[in-house]
This record gives structure tokens, sequence and C-alpha cells, in this order.
């Protein structure tokens, strides 16, 4: 059995989260390389140490001064190492660092020693080798991650080596120069070693105990998903609910390699295991349910719509040369509609109806703002019969009224648009009739 082990940056921000973290590594010896984030908020008000390494270097790239923020970031390492009772001085590190930013070395360079150097300190803790980043993370030319190249690198790297240290979120240029992936990418760096090690799970530590069926901050204490697919987790994230970098299923997924989201600071719970396919059935009918709002309906009308061949394509053919993104496109017989993002329409909202005007001639456009989008996601509704019908009785008792239903051919989610003011009590109807009757 082998283990790779991601830690966040709440795992990781004082010494006493560290001393958790190692305790987890040496609980079991099949956890053999372990990916860190940089330091991250010790308390709500805390700041990350990548976004003090970004001030710090914004400033030095003004020319502003460096020493006192560095001073910042140098306390809260120096405040680990003394609380872990390490023999282990970075002050060189810091030497390094600080010519770098004054010869401004680039962003991402500053943004990356937040892990490079939790990484040496970690290793230096749990007496693990240090691989740097830098050296079997590695992006093209162009910047874009060279999957093929940096699995075969880190691949032979690890090879030999019992256990390491890799620190997350960055890579290197075919220059060297140092590159780094969005923000929270030190999962994406997770899930690439542990595609490189064939390991045979991906622990990604944070500081919940997994997913849960909606958001806690609509829901009072929902239950947890204790298995769900890569595809229902890829349509939940997409409408709104984070757990995991966006990036971060792909390379595990091409070796079928399952991720366990756990919780360091209750290591005794199971977290949710994200996985390929599974004969488990959902506990409950569905897996999650999540939403957003702030979506705009293009409502078009045009008698005998139906009949004109090429009506669609005209329609959103207006939308692409507008440079807008749709994600809906319910229709009738003589009506058809396009949900869109309207933060992105608001600004083009009167050349978009013009240029619609002039490319199908409709009866008339409707707007109709401050709508949200729900997603009600589960394998197990495949299985099952009336799971729309539940639904939308659930709404109606909640006195929610429908303005959108869409579901997808594979039956794995269900997409209801309602209006923004409906939302929260929408999500509370629908997880109480699937999850709260049940328990
Ligand atoms: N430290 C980086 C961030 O704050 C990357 C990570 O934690 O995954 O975004």
């Amino acid at each position: 059995m082998k283990k790779v082990v991601k830690f966040g940056g709440s795992s990781l921000a004082s010494a006493g989260q560290m001393k958790k973290v190692a305790d987890i590594i040496r609980a079991d010896e099949s956890r053999r390389y372990v990916v860190p984030s940089a330091p991250g908020k010790r308390y709500s008000d805390d700041t990350k140490v990548t976004d003090l390494l970004y001030q710090c270097y914004d400033a030095a790239a003004a020319g502003g001064d460096v020493e006192e923020k560095l001073q910042v970031i140098k306390n809260r390492y120096q405040e680990i190492i003394d609380g872990l009772n390490l023999d282990l001085s970075l002050e060189g590190e810091f030497e390094v660092i600080k010519d770098y930013f004054l010869r401004q070395a680039g962003r991402d360079y500053a943004a990356s020693r937040g892990e490079y150097l939790n990484g040496i300190v970690l290793a230096n803790y749990l007496g693990f080798k240090f691989v740097d980043a830098a050296e079997v993370i590695l992006f093209d030319e162009k910047g874009n991650f060279d999957s093929e190249h940096t699995n075969d690198v880190l691949r032979q790297r690890l090879k030999n080596m019992e256990n390491a240290v890799i620190p997350g979120f960055y890579g290197a240029m075919p220059d060297g120069s140092i590159k780094t992936f969005s923000r929270g990418g030190s999962d994406v760096t997770g899930s690439i070693v542990a595609r490189a090690a064939r390991a045979d799970v991906y622990e990604n530590w944070t500081d919940v105990s997994g997913m849960l069926v909606t958001d806690p901050r609509v829901v009072e204490n929902p239950e947890p998903i204790e298995t769900i697919t890569y595809r229902e987790l890829r349509e939940l994230s997409y409408m709104g609910a984070t757990v995991l970098h966006e990036d971060a299923i792909f390379p595990v997924r091409q070796e079928g390699i399952p991720i366990n989201i756990r919780n360091t600071n209750r290591p005794e719970d199971k977290g949710t295991l994200i996985v390929e396919s599974t004969c488990r059935q959902p506990q409950y009918t569905i897996t999650g349910i999540a939403g957003k709002k702030g979506f705009c309906a293009i409502n078009i009308e045009k008698e005998m719509m139906n009949a004109e061949i090429g009506f669609g394509r005209k329609v959103l053919q207006v939308i692409e040369e507008n440079g807008i993104s749709f994600e809906h496109t319910p229709s009738g017989i003589d009506t058809f509609s396009i949900l869109v993002h309207q933060s992105e329409f608001v600004e083009k909202e009167q050349t978009v109806i013009s240029s619609l005007h002039r490319a199908v001639h409709p009866d008339s456009i409707d707007l109709e703002s401050n709508l949200a989008l729900i997603a009600i996601v589960g394998r197990g509704m495949k299985a099952n019969k009336g799971t729309a019908g539940r639904i939308f009785s659930a709404l109606a008792h909640a006195n929610v009224n429908i303005k959108m239903i869409d579901q997808g051919s594979s039956e794995l989610n269900i997409i209801i648009g309602v209006r923004n003011e409906d939302f929260e009590a929408a999500i509370r109807a629908i997880y109480d009739i699937f999850v709260k009757v049940q328990l």
C-alpha cells in the first residue's frame, strides 16, 4: 500500500498543527510522499504566508521596503521551527529570496517560496528527503503544465525513495524560472505526485471532514458525503461546491486513483472518498445539492419558431459573437430562452438584444434577471423513479416557483432555476425531502 498525502495551509499554519500532521504521517507507514501547502491562517483574520509573499514582492517591485515585510514572514517560520524544537536555520534561504525579490524574479517565484520553505521545515521534522518541485513539476515554453514529461521525471525520481516531501503549488519552466498553478494549486501537485508514484490512494488533508451534501451556510449541519464519483464532484464543483482545486481530479483520474478528503483536526473521521465508479449505493437518492445565484434569462418569442430551421444556431451565434458563455437553453414551440451569467451579460445586454433582432427577427425579447440555478446531483437517480416528482412537490410545499428545469441525458443531475430570493428555501426543501426524512 502506498499513499500520497497532501496537507492544506490551515493544517500547517503553526507548530501545533505541524505536530498533528506528523502524527498522522507516522501513524501509517504507507503515507510515503508528502505534499505541503504554505502555512495558512491560524485564526480567521490571519493572513496566509502566500498572501504575505505577494505583498512583499509587490512592495519590492514598486521600489518599497522589503525588509520589514520579509521579517513578518521570517517570524512565521521561526515560530514553527522553535515550536518543533528543530535545529534548522532558514537564514541562508531568506538571503537568496531577498536577493531574487530585488532582482524582480516574478510573482510566481515569490508565491512559491511559501511551499518551498514549508517543505524544508516539514522534511526536516519528519526526517524525510526534500525534493524541490522545480526539479520535478514541469511546464512547457507556453507555461502549460507538461503532464507526461513531469510524470516520467517524477516517477524516475521517486523510484528509489522510500519517503519524500515535495512542496505543492509550483514547478519550473524549461528555462528554470518558477511557475505556479492557480491559487489552491497544491491540490494539483498532490494529484500529480499520486499519479507518478502509482499510489493506491491520494489523501487530501484539510480542515473539514470531507464534502457535505450541501452548503452549511444554507442548511444547518448537513450530512457528510461518504463516496462520490469524479463526475458527480465535477457537477457539484461547477455549481459552487468547493473542496478541491478543479484541476486536481485530472492526474489521478488518468490512473483511477481514489482521492480521500480527510480532516487533520479529526483524523478519526473517514472523510469523503472520490472515485471513478462505485457499486456502493449512495445513502440517499441524491449525492449533493449545490447552486449559484446571479443568472439572467433572455426569453425570445416568435410565432412559428418551430418551423424555422437554423433558429437556435443563429441565436447562439449572436451569444458567441458577443463573447458570452451560456448555461442552459430551455425551449418551447415558439419560445427559446438562454440562461447567462448576469454579471457577464449586463454590460452587453442592449447590443445583444439588437443583434438578436437583426439575426432572427423575433416577435419579442424579454429579459428576466436575478435567477438562481440549483443542481441536484446523484448517481442514484438513474435507478430511482420519481426523483423529479419529489423535487417538484417539495418546492411546491415550500412555496417556491420553478422557473426552469433541465435534466442531463446522463440522468446524473437535475438543474432547476428559481428566483434569487427563493434560493435558500429551495435548497432546504430539497435537502429535507431527500436527506432529513431518511434520518
Ligand atoms: N499556498 C497556495 C495558496 O494559498 C497554494 C495552496 O495552498 O494550495 O493558494
